[in-house]
């Protein structure tokens, strides 16, 4: 069992019966026939006709089966929502589930739909067509946005700018500042590292 069942179990387990009703009634959706568990013959039209194509097919199907019993049980089916809900990217170079950490192009981070990112091993390889080149792992970017969340919230209350739209803007003026001061960091190691592999 990888990571995302373990997220998707811890998640499901502690959930209000609100939530967790909500689960149950994504699964009777899929199960047609209400066997209890769902055959890759439910699987592929609901996926398709929901638009998340590119979950729909053999090999995903496998990966939410780790108990390989060939149908969905009710827990596999929670990994499954939680991954549509939670809105987990998938990698724009080899089009995989980006299941852990993973790279996002920081030009394109606030473009929700349009945001780039990629697995590890594409960004490594350089395995993607992008114009921009500017790239933090999703920890980073966090914690970049918790720094600027704070930073916001302390120029909101030594201004006392009393529209909510406000913080808004100095958060994403602070959070460009730095991803600017991270993208100097990052240079700075670059060239570094640059003149230490010519030396
Ligand atoms: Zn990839
Ligand atoms: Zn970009």
């Amino acid at each position: 069992m990888d990571e995302l069942h373990k997220i998707a179990r811890a998640y499901y387990i502690t959930a209000n019966e609100e939530s967790k009703s909500q689960g149950r009634r994504f699964f009777k959706s899929i199960d047609h026939d209400g066997s209890r568990g769902i055959t890759i013959q439910e699987y592929l039209p609901y996926m398709k006709r929901n638009g998340h194509t590119k979950m729909a097919n053999r090999p995903f199907f496998d990966y939410l089966n780790v108990s390989g019993t060939g149908e969905l049980e009710f827990m596999e089916v929670m990994t499954l929502f939680y991954i549509i809900k939670s809105g987990r990217k998938f990698c724009d170079g080899c089009d995989g589930l980006l299941k852990g950490t993973f790279f996002s192009c920081t030009d394109c981070f606030d473009l929700d739909d349009e945001s780039f990112n990629l697995c590890s091993e594409c960004f490594t390889e350089s395995s993607y067509v992008h114009p921009h080149r500017h790239f933090l792992d999703n920890y980073i970017i966090l914690e970049n946005m918790k720094v600027a969340n704070k930073e916001g919230q302390m120029n909101h209350q030594v201004q006392n700018a009393g529209a909510s739209n406000a913080i808004v803007l100095y958060n994403r003026q602070s959070r460009s500042s730095v991803f600017a001061t991270v993208f100097q960091a990052v240079a700075t190691t670059a060239a570094t590292f640059t003149t230490c592999t010519i030396m």
